[in-house]
């Protein structure tokens, strides 16, 4: 039988809701997954010791709660940062993270400023949450112009680097949309920052000199955690104590037991987090230069993603003959990135499948 959707008890907030959809996560995996920026690499060996620890020799402690604030966690997270406990926050995923943020800082009264194009989810909580969302165009070559931020708002949310252009955004300009804003919280989300070329390009340098400025980040690209959910802000104290408020009228226990051993053995193991985010960085220069030889104008990525225009065809077309190849990008059927595909950074061998098929077509 056919299933109709009965909406008869639905509030108008239901109705209303206009969700994000999340990317493909196809069932069979001979496919090359390059559309939703996973690392290609596994997470550090410690993390799965971790967990295998957690599931055996203390798996009578799942009958108990998790530790609500992840202290232990947390704690790690402030030594790696050099930063105090009380700047730090986590949250099951940035997804959630972000849905904290909205709840707390932004208001209806006030705008919310962001790109036009950007991380999809921003809008989505903005409808969620009834924050009105004003869009700032990018310029034409995809980056920022940070004088034109210069209006009221209540906040200020901004994808460093952006999504899915890949584009960085100086700490210069940070710093400047943080002091040109002192009454609105200034979010930079850092889910890619660790691919950047340069060390040192994370806004959490600034967080002791703006007490308005918000950094969230995740475990779930450079860590190659997607599948645990981790995320997490830093910021000045008052702004994580708003966060905690805020999580705990929701759900206080947001990490379980698993997720927390996992992501402390994966701080801790900062050797392989730095040789993996390495070898990504190395990966994506040698795509770039794969795909410009084959005729792609490529936006200077600072990402694990390279967002690419073919010089001929549809890339929606090419997008479709590429599954049809099993490797499965990115394509945004949206003004503006309509002639653009997302490719996520592979191993070697997923880039060399994915080049071969658009030879096979440049050929064919
Ligand atoms: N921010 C940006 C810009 C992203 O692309 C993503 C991943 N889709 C996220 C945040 C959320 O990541 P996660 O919830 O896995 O931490």
């Amino acid at each position: 039988m056919e299933f109709k959707l009965d909406t008869r008890l639905w509030s108008t907030k239901a109705r209303n809701l206009n969700p994000y959809v999340p990317g493909e996560q196809p069932k069979h995996d001979n496919l090359c997954k390059l559309n939703t920026n996973e690392n290609p690499f596994p997470p550090s060996p410690k993390v799965a010791e971790a967990i295998s620890e957690a599931l055996s020799n203390q798996a009578d402690q799942l009958r108990l709660y998790p530790a609500p604030e992840s202290d232990d966690l947390k704690q790690a997270l402030a030594e790696a940062y050099k930063l105090q406990v009380n700047q730090v926050f986590v949250g099951n995923g940035s997804d959630e993270v972000l849905a904290l943020v909205f709840a707390s800082f932004f208001l209806k009264e006030r705008p919310l400023l962001s790109p036009d194009i950007s991380y999809s989810f921003y809008p989505v909580y903005a409808d969620t949450f009834g924050v009105e969302l004003v869009n700032i165009p990018l310029r034409e070559d995809f980056s920022i112009e940070t004088n034109d931020y210069r209006q009221p708002c209540s906040g200020i949310i901004i994808a460093n680097p952006n999504a899915p252009t890949g584009i960085l955004l100086s700490l210069e300009a940070i710093d400047k949309l943080a002091t040109e804003h002192p009454n609105a919280v200034v979010v930079i989300d850092e889910a890619y920052i660790d691919f950047a070329d340069q060390a040192e390009v994370s806004a959490i340098s600034l967080i002791d000199k703006h007490d308005n400025l918000l950094v969230t980040q995740t475990f779930s690209k450079s860590r190659s955690l997607a599948g645990l959910r981790v995320g997490m802000a830093f910021g000045n104290p008052s702004l994580i104590e708003a966060l905690t408020r805020m999580k705990n009228s929701f759900n206080s226990y947001p990490l379980d037991r698993l997720a927390q051993a996992g992501a402390l053995a994966s701080v801790k193991d900062a050797a392989y987090f730095e040789e993996t985010c390495q070898k990504v960085i190395e990966l994506r220069q040698q795509l770039i230069s794969d795909l410009s030889e084959l005729g792609f104008s490529v936006l200077p990525s600072q990402a694990n993603f390279v967002f690419a225009r073919p010089e001929q065809g549809d890339a929606g077309e090419i997008a479709q003959a590429l599954r049809e190849q099993g490797v499965i990008v990115r394509y945004f059927n949206q003004p503006r990135i309509s002639d653009y595909l997302r490719i996520t950074v592979g191993t070697a061998e997923q880039n060399k499948r994915l080049i071969d098929a658009l030879k096979q077509r440049v050929s064919a």
